[in-house]
């Protein structure tokens, strides 16, 4: 039997988000509970679980886990402490134990703790001391991570997402399992080429469905699914991770053809870095938007608030769309989401049917001033729900159904990713009732707002995500990069990694 070692650490931050992560915004999963709590969901673990399944000469031993629930600030450095000796404390019991044949790590590659700008870099580092040298490692990532030569070096080779909005994590797996078997099998000897690109980008060309970078993406998985191919994708980095490596990659992976992944890497490079200028956000400033929303006729307005997109690290406690809604006397209904502890803990003192006073906004980040607003408490529930898409559940603590005149706000105690409706559907509320919808993630699968919205604006609102990245203030990442800087020269930084 060979063993095979299955481990997770996925977390992305904002470096630009005052409030640190902790230890509590993660899952944390003892070896003995990895598996059994991945197998029920759609995650890249259960997608290599499944495809580990299909071998009867493979025993699988579980590792240590923790997996954000949403992202957030940086990581505090006792959480990170604690996430780092875990993980690696199981991987030094597992080889205790027999020795290991291979390894697979589910990461993400945008996590940034305190006291460690490349903690995935290290994770590998580290995992190589005990180990050693010569076992595969297999890893996956979002295609949202830094991607660094630490990671590159100690990996035989690297999966990434293919799909943004990413709907491809439990394939993701499923491909990082069949390419670690095909190494451990002697089928592959890969050789992985990464050319770095200075370029930070957002907006809506980035959905590989519909966006120019799908067209690239798509390059790089028909090398993946080629005869010399084993894979390939385009890290675009996270921009709000504010790291030293952090800038956009081709990565390709191929069977020891060295020239195949050179040449068409530096290919999809340069088709990237031509198309920058239009890979990036197209905002609307904020009374623009509302004065546009308040012209529309028929139909859901949606206002997307980006720049406070708790899955990509924001608070979710921006009011600015919000206070400028009630300025210009917006009189549709409006649904919106905000985290504010307090406002809940009010809202629950005052018992639902009851009207209460709070402030609402910037609980967590002083970029916002709080408003007041008075509204009557129409639900209170426990935030406990699950997520509609991946099915796992999330947990907003207390929250409360606040309806201020035409307003209904959704105030939760803690952060929740907002990229899909689980939100609102857990407290009975449905987007598409609405006159207008303020969505806190740069984008949601189509179905879920932009295929039936009659009117849809990304706005240039000021926060930790925002899309408007000379805003944010990178005082770390390597410099120059677009469109932080001015005349940014393109020089193919290509590098060839081989075990
Ligand atoms: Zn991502």
């Amino acid at each position: 039997m060979k063993r095979i070692l299955i481990a997770e650490c996925s977390q992305e931050i904002a470096s630009f988000n005052p409030v640190p992560s902790q230890l509590e915004s993660f899952r944390l999963a003892t070896p003995a509970q990895l598996f059994a709590e991945h197998r029920p969901l759609r995650t890249e673990i259960s997608g290599a679980l499944h495809h580990f399944d299909s071998r009867t000469d493979i025993e699988l031993v579980a590792g240590f886990g923790a997996r954000s629930i949403t992202s957030g600030g940086t990581t505090s450095a006792e959480a990170w402490k604690f996430i780092s000796e875990s993980f690696l404390d199981s991987i030094r019991a597992a080889d205790k134990v027999a020795k290991l044949d291979g390894i697979y790590f589910c990461l993400h590659g945008a996590m940034g703790a305190d006291d460690q700008l490349d903690p995935e870099g290290f994770l590998l580092v580290e995992t190589r001391k005990i180990v050693g040298e010569q076992i595969p490692i297999v890893a996956s990532f979002d295609l949202h991570g830094v991607i660094t030569d630490p990671v590159l070096k100690n990996c035989d080779s690297i999966t990434v997402y293919h799909t943004y909005p990413h709907i491809d994590l439990y394939e993701t797996g499923e491909r990082s399992a069949k390419l670690l078997l095909k190494i451990m099998d002697g089928k592959a000897k890969p050789v992985t080429v990464r050319v770095r690109i200075p370029a930070l980008v957002r907006g809506d060309e980035l959905k590989t469905k519909t966006g120019i970078f799908g067209q690239r993406v798509a390059e790089a998985v028909a090398i993946e699914n080629s005869d010399k191919g084993l894979s390939g994708g385009i890290f675009i980095g996270n921009p709000f991770t504010d790291v030293p490596d952090l800038s956009s990659n081709v990565i390709i992976s191929t069977n020891d053809d060295e020239k195949l992944a050179v040449d068409t890497a530096t290919k999809i490079a340069a088709e990237f870095w031509r198309d920058r200028a239009k890979l990036q956000a197209f905002l609307t400033a904020v009374p623009d938007a509302v004065a546009q929303a308040c012209a529309a006729k028929s139909g859901t307005t949606i206002l997307v608030d980006a720049a406070d997109a708790t899955s990509s690290g924001a608070c979710g406690d921006s009011n600015v769309v919000l206070a400028e809604l009630i300025k210009q006397g917006y009189s549709g209904t409006v649904l919106a989401p905000l985290t504010d502890p307090a406002a809940v803990a009010a809202a629950f003192k005052a018992g639902v049917g009851n009207d209460v006073t709070v402030n609402v906004g910037g609980a967590l980040d002083p970029r916002y001033t709080p408003i007041e607003v008075t509204g009557k408490v129409q639900m209170l529930s426990d935030g406990e729900f699950n997520n509609e898409a991946e099915g796992e559940p999330w947990h907003a603590g207390n929250c409360a159904v606040l309806k201020i005149k035409n307003i209904t706000l959704v105030l939760v105690s803690k952060p929740v990713s907002l990229h899909n409706r689980s939100l609102f559907f857990a407290h009975g509320l449905f987007p598409e009732k609405f006159d207008l919808v303020i969505v806190k993630s740069p984008h949601c699968q189509d179905h879920m707002y932009k295929s039936w919205a009659t009117t849809y604006i990304n706005v240039d609102a000021p926060g930790s995500t925002s899309a408007n990245l000379p805003t944010l203030g990178h005082t770390i990442c390597r410099r120059p990069v677009f469109p932080l800087d001015a005349n940014v020269e393109y020089v193919p930084e290509i590098t060839v990694y081989r075990r």
